[in-house]
């Protein structure tokens, strides 16, 4: 699913997909920003701005927030693969951020 929202309110449900134009790198480095929400959030054109309408001065920013199905549409099943690998990195990180914070109070109460 993709969402597109401007900082002046406007919010659209597009048919068409903002990151299908993005190269797979790019995708894979979106994906390794996944966060709990499930979704990243892309930078987009003001092309794509909801309504089409044209930007004004309340339009600061415009982004799309993307879900990982979203996220590898158009690619092929390798390419699709990398970018759901690096969506579940971020999690391993936090356990191996904790594990050593961990380790560390056990040598002190030792
Ligand atoms: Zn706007």
């Amino acid at each position: 699913m993709v969402v597109v929202s401007c900082s002046c309110g406007e919010v659209s449900y597009p048919s068409h997909n903002p990151v299908r134009a993005l190269p797979v790198a790019q995708r894979v480095r979106l994906a390794g920003a996944a966060g709990e929400r499930g979704t990243v959030v892309v930078d987009i054109d003001p092309d794509w701005h909801p309504g089409g309408a044209s930007l004004h001065v309340a339009c600061v920013w415009l982004v799309a927030e993307v879900t990982l199905e979203a996220l590898v549409a158009g690619l092929d099943p390798a390419d699709a693969a990398l970018v759901r690998a690096a969506w579940v990195l971020p999690r391993e990180d936090a356990l191996e951020v904790a594990a050593p914070e961990r380790a560390v109070r056990h040598a002190i109460g030792a």
